[in-house]
């Protein structure tokens, strides 16, 4: 080897690795999913780079990702055939973390093992997995269209530093070699080796090989028959989502899921559909069951993996989904994209709108029936996903109605703070002359279910929705009604509890205004500049006086949000 250069690991990178050593013990064969994927993502890259340069497969077109296990030297041997790296981008991908957000990752952390190995695995172990079973990694790699002598050997032991040298390497693609810790011997068992990995790689586009040893066995007659040697497949070597949905079965499903989200965890629903006609698109698409660390990171990476005519095209295409279902993974292949798009070419598209239009209502109405189906189920996913849905009135008015049956809230039927009530269930139960759907605004469970401006509502036995989440007010300004029904904070102006009210209490009201009239007029002058109207309120039963807003300003929780922006 040549032109050595030792170069230090990223600073995150190391400390990644030294998390990885203490708290993925449990779940350390992800580095096989890991590095198998990776395998398989080099697979993908160099079929869409060769649409326009058929000369990168270098005559040797077939695809396939090997497994070689070596007792002796105690190594286990992932290559492939795929794209390969330059000395240049193996320095980059193999010792920096490139995701956006990973400082705020770290500040995530919080020493917890548990509750820190599910966020690396949300956070995406990859490449780096491998150090959670071997005690040194050797990475030996050619780019595809490179020169046999422009090769790269990459190799650490993982603590602190790599080294790259030049090598030589006739094969295009990547040889990742793991040196196996010494309490690490079930990766060289071959039976235990394959159970694993047929689990990991069943719907895996590429075809995954391991090695048979040669075979003796008698045959009939006493003869003896030696078969050599040869390369097996171990998988099925099928796209999932291009097989028919009633032949896989709910594990496959979320193994491929696992496969997608590098999530540890099963997902909570997925939706598989394959569509032909005037559009033609296979789409299956997950919900996960946790949210994941970075959900309300600006730059958080989402959107569907996309492959056209199931090629692999891109990753985190996100003009396919709206921002309220950012939480959702999945596939989409289309027939109908051209080979050759672009993000630019997403952008504004016809078909890319049609697209966004379809799986948005899959994601809609799969939610539905978890909602139907599942009660539990769908409390669980409205515990994790519910603030970003609520996004969704504003960002989607076409499908307010769809997102508005799927949004839940606490309210005074229940006097608790879980959001379990929807807007159907709460016309079910409404009085028999009450036309409205009311609902509060506060800045915490407690203050919304103590409001003074509940105690009327209360004594009538009406109920109100409550609702304290920042995102409230927006979704609120986006919802005005729902199956004709308007909805009406409490504390907006005078209240108007139409057919609510009885005639005699009205009437009672209209005398004792007129009664307090002098007392009316003397709080304004006290208050004078700092209110725009001193009334007496029928809503309050036994507190004797509150703030309310006027029917058409501001309400008190949106002028408390532009006081805190400086407005
Ligand atoms: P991710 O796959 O999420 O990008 P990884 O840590 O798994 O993160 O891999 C980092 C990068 O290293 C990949 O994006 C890719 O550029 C490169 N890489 C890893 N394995 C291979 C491989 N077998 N062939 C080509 N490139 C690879
Ligand atoms: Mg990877």
């Amino acid at each position: 080897a040549v032109h050595v250069e030792t170069h230090g690991f990223q600073t995150e990178v190391k400390q990644l690795l030294n998390l990885m050593a203490h708290s993925l013990y449990s779940h350390k064969e992800v580095f096989l999913r890991e590095l198998i994927s990776n395998a398989a993502d080099a697979a993908d890259k160099l079929r869409f780079k060769a649409l326009s340069e058929p000369d990168l497969y270098e005559n040797e077109g077939e695809l396939r990702v090997r497994l070689l296990i070596d007792k002796e030297k105690r190594t286990l041997t992932i290559s492939d055939n795929g794209i390969g790296m330059t000395r240049d981008q193996a320095i980059e991908h193999l010792g920096t973390i490139a995701r956006s957000g990973t400082a705020e990752f770290f500040r995530n952390l919080s020493g917890d093992q548990a509750r820190d190995s599910q966020l690396i695995g949300q956070f995406g172990v990859g490449f780096y997995s491998s150090f959670i079973v071997a005690d040194k990694v050797t990475v030996i790699s050619r780019a595809a269209g490179e020169a046999h002598d422009r090769g790269v050997c990459w190799e650490s032991d993982g603590s602190g530093t790599f080294t790259v040298a030049d090598v030589e390497k006739v094969g295009r693609g990547t040889d990742v070699i793991l040196h196996l810790k010494e309490e690490e011997g079930e990766f060289l068992d071959d039976w235990q080796l394959r159970t694993v990995v047929g689990k990991y790689s069943d719907h895996i586009s590429v075809a995954v090989e391991m090695w048979q040893e040669p075979r003796e066995e008698e045959a009939e007659g006493g003869e003896k028959v030696i078969t050599p040697g040869e390369w097996k497949q171990v998988n099925r070597a099928t796209a999932l989502w291009t097989r028919t949905p009633r032949d896989i079965s709910d594990e496959e499903y979320q193994e491929f899921y696992k496969h997608l989200s590098h999530d540890y965890d099963d997902a909570l629903a997925w939706a598989h559909n394959k569509v032909e006609g005037s559009q033609e698109y296979t789409s299956l698409l997950y919900v996960p069951a946790r949210a994941p660390w970075d959900l309300w990171n600006r730059e958080q990476k989402h959107g569907l993996k996309l492959y056209v005519q199931r090629v692999f095209i891109m990753d985190d295409a996100e003009q396919f989904m709206p921002t309220y279902l950012r939480f959702v993974k999945g596939v989409l292949d289309s027939n109908d994209l051209p080979l050759n798009v672009s993000r630019e070419i997403l952008q504004d598209n016809k078909i890319t709108a049609q697209l966004r239009k379809a799986c948005t209502k899959r994601v809609l109405s799969m939610l539905a029936k978890l909602a139907k189906d599942d009660e539990a189920k769908y409390q669980s996913f409205w515990q994790q996903f519910g603030n970003v849905l609520k996004e969704g009135p504003a960002e989607d008015y076409a499908h307010r109605e769809e997102i508005a049956k799927l949004l839940r809230f606490a309210s005074t039927h229940a006097e608790s703070d879980v959001q379990n009530v929807s807007l159907e269930a709460y016309v079910g139960r409404m009085k028999e002359k009450q036309d409205k759907i009311y609902y509060i605004i506060a800045d915490s469970y407690t203050a919304a279910s103590k409001s003074p401006h509940l105690e009327l509502l209360r004594k009538k036995g009406v109920e109100v929705l409550l609702l304290w989440d920042r995102v409230d007010e927006w979704l609120m300004s986006h919802l005005s009604e729902f199956e004709g029904k308007q909805l009406v904070s409490v504390t907006r102006g005078d209240l108007q509890l139409g057919e609510l009210e009885d005639e005699e209490s009205r009437k009672q009201q209209e005398e004792l205004a007129k009664e307090h009239a002098g007392l009316v007029e003397r709080v304004a002058k006290v208050l004078e500049g700092q209110v725009k109207e001193v009334r007496i309120s029928h809503r309050l039963t036994d507190t004797p006086s509150c703030v309310v807003t006027d029917t058409y300003g501001m309400s008190s929780q949106m002028m408390k949000l532009m006081q805190a922006a400086g407005q």
